[in-house]
């Protein structure tokens, strides 16, 4: 319900200003000023780099209307804290800037819900936004630190690095075209609980995978624009090229029973499954590193030298590999 009254200052206190800290004391450690002031402060440990990203979900481009709101807080999250994880980073605090067309309750509780929720679970607080009223759109600032010269970058890659993929490929796309078949139909407004949006609706950054990875990865980048459209950006940035042997890579359960053009499309052209992809050098023993990660690591082709970006089926021969990737400007 729509409720006029609620000043801006009302909404923030309400929804998203903590009563006092977290009780997690290394997020808490961090903080010295949150919400409330007109900027915060934050004490990133000695000999650490600043590492800061900022993304934006609109309504109508990056989601509908009736998205679930608390998926929808804790997707704009995970977006912007996956970054952090493809450099290598521990987050120290984030940002939100939310436009809303009325403060109705029904809809920031959730929200507001979806986004502490992971913030908490990822040690991320909240410390500051700007909350204006107009077309509903998120945008989240993530801050986060990593010891000095110890990023993980897109630029290291090498001819002769494995290439290698966190958990399990093109489940959010799966979920995107189930969701599109079923809007299709003109069902009702998505169920955020049902097993084939879970990669879509609730994606995990994959943030102690980056912090185990630095030091041993050479390169990484988050999946979020699909396999081979991130795996350019690596390649473009590195100087160098990638044979992906498509039968390593490794699905999500969601693609199980689906056909192979579907499951092709979905895992090496579907975005949002924010997965990391490495580069990681012949010697580094993958076991222990997927322990510390917490994810299954696998290992679906190589680096190479020049700069072609090629498929392979079982027995080396080139597939077609579709469609790559999304860009907001090419249509
Ligand atoms: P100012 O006018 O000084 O920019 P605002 O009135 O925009 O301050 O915000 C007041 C305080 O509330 C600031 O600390 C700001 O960071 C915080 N804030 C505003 N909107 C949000 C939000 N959506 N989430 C978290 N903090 C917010
Ligand atoms: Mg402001």
């Amino acid at each position: 319900m729509a409720s006029p009254s609620l000043s801006e200052f009302d909404l923030i206190r309400r929804y998203f200003r903590p009563a006092g800290p977290s009780g997690d004391p290394v997020a808490d450690a961090r903080v010295v000023l949150g919400v409330g002031d007109d900027a915060a402060l934050l004490r990133p440990d000695p000999g650490h780099e600043l590492v800061v990203s900022t993304d934006t979900v609109v309504e109508g481009r990056h989601f509908f209307a009736d998205h679930p709101p608390a998926s929808l807080g804790h997707k704009a999250l995970a977006a912007s804290l996956s970054d952090l994880a493809a450099m290598g980073a521990e987050p120290l605090g984030v940002l939100l800037s939310l436009a809303v067309p009325q403060a109705e309750d029904a809809w920031l509780r959730p929200f507001s819900e979806g986004f502490l929720q992971l913030a908490r679970e990822t040690r991320a607080p909240l410390v500051g936004g700007d909350t204006v009223r107009g077309p509903c759109s998120a945008g989240v600032t993530v801050l986060g630190q990593v010891p000095a010269g110890c990023a993980l970058r897109r630029d290291g890659a090498r001819s002769g690095d494995r290439l290698v993929v966190t958990g399990e490929l093109g489940g959010a796309a799966a979920g995107l075209a189930a969701e599109t078949r079923r809007r299709e139909q003109g069902a009702g407004p998505p169920d955020a609980s049902a097993a084939v949006v879970r990669r879509l609706f609730w994606p995990q950054p994959r943030l102690a995978a980056g912090l185990a990875l630095r030091g041993h990865a050479h390169a990484a980048i988050d999946l979020s624009d699909g396999l081979l459209a991130d795996l350019g950006h690596i390649c473009a940035a590195s100087g160098c090229g990638a044979r992906v042997d498509w039968p390593a890579v490794p699905l999500d359960p969601a693609l199980a029973g689906a056909d192979a053009a579907l499951a092709r499309e979905c895992a090496l052209g579907g975005g949002d499954d924010y997965e990391l992809l490495l580069a990681l050098p012949p010697e580094v023993e993958l076991a222990p590193l997927a322990e510390a990660a917490g994810v299954a690591l696998h290992v679906i082709g190589e680096f190479t030298t020049g700069d072609a970006i090629r498929v392979v089926d079982a027995t080396g021969a080139p597939l077609d590999a579709g469609r790559s990737g999304h860009d907001h400007f090419a249509d």
